[in-house]
């Protein structure tokens, strides 16, 4: 079954703007979503439609195959909202904040209690169950929504750029509670604009530009369409950009003199690529990875798409 099924939504704000043009979007149940896209890309808009925050222009939504238009009680309790603007009341305490929510859902005083000391738990926040939540910090504050969020056991949890604000530490301790969220069967569609973040949770992904779906296809295979290849090399005895050899398909960069960024053509394995630099007296020491070759396939998307227009 479908989390969720969008056909040819269309949302025209009052100003003019057309924030989604005529969007399908597919998220199957019990995947890992990934809305990727810039800043005023829709995403927040079409997170809003699904949510009835924002009503639509044109198009049809349906949460577990409830429309909602015509079953709008039903599709609601199937999700589960974090969004990205606090909205919750600061001079109450997070244990209440959450008990309240459950009793939005109808859910008994007891069931509450235990839900909430559960992801209070889970999201290292139990500590701070009688602060008022005005006190937390901006990490703590997103991930008390996100327990919010959960109150009512939705099956599908939906998150506006859930780790902006979120530091290193904290932001890898979420993505393991969502992925294990995930593992037990709760479908995510999260939002993002931190490449990595898709990369690192997501199995499915849809790339948005100016309200226009650019892409709808499976992270890996997403991935696979990268036009080249990035590495960064440490290497064994220091170079200067003067013996750096010219080498087909290869650009070379030093980063500084025992560091290069090697990026090449996909049509090269990385194997010819150490062999040909070692024949000109380069070694690496170590190499690592670049982190940002989902960030190149984006833009490489959108500026194609743009070409195409
Ligand atoms: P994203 O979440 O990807 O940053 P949004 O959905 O917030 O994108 O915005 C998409 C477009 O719609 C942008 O051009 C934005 O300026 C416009 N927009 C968003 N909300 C409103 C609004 N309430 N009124 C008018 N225009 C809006």
């Amino acid at each position: 079954m479908n989390a969720l099924t969008i056909e040819k939504l269309q949302k025209i704000y009052s100003n003019g703007v057309e924030a989604l043009c005529a969007v399908d979007l597919r998220v199957e149940e019990g995947d890992f979503f990934a809305l990727l896209g810039q800043n005023g890309a829709g995403k927040s808009t079409l997170i809003g439609v699904v949510s009835s925050l924002v009503n639509k222009t044109s198009g049809k939504v349906k949460v577990f195959n409830h429309d909602i238009d015509n079953n709008a009680i039903a599709a609601k309790s199937c999700m589960g909202l974090v969004p990205q603007e606090l909205n919750f009341y600061p001079f109450e305490t997070v244990l209440n904040i959450l008990v309240y929510q459950a009793g939005y859902y109808g859910l008994p005083r007891k069931i509450a209690l235990d839900r909430a000391e559960k992801y209070l738990h889970l999201l290292g926040l139990w500590h701070k169950r009688n602060e008022i939540s005005r006190n937390l910090s901006g990490g703590m504050k997103r991930r008390m929504m996100i327990a919010r969020a959960l109150m009512h056991q939705p099956r599908m949890l939906i998150l506006d750029e859930p780790t902006a604000g979120i530091d290193i530490e904290l932001r890898r301790a979420t993505y393991d509670f969502l992925l294990e969220l995930n593992r037990n069967g709760t479908t995510i569609l999260l939002t993002t604009h931190y490449l990595e973040e898709a990369e690192l949770l997501c199995r499915n992904v849809a790339i948005i530009d100016k309200g226009v779906i650019l892409e709808h296809t499976s992270m890996k295979s997403l991935l696979k369409q990268l036009p080249h290849e990035h590495v960064v090399l440490d290497l064994q005895s220091a170079a200067t950009v003067e013996n750096l050899p010219q080498l087909e398909h290869v650009k070379l960069e030093l980063i500084d003199s025992l560091t290069l960024d090697v990026t090449f053509d996909k049509k090269m394995t990385l194997n010819s690529v150490f062999d040909a630099l070692s024949q000109h007296g380069i070694n690496a020491r170590s190499m690592r990875n670049k982190t940002n070759r989902l960030e190149e396939l984006f833009l490489t998307r959108i500026s194609q798409h743009a070409q195409a227009r």
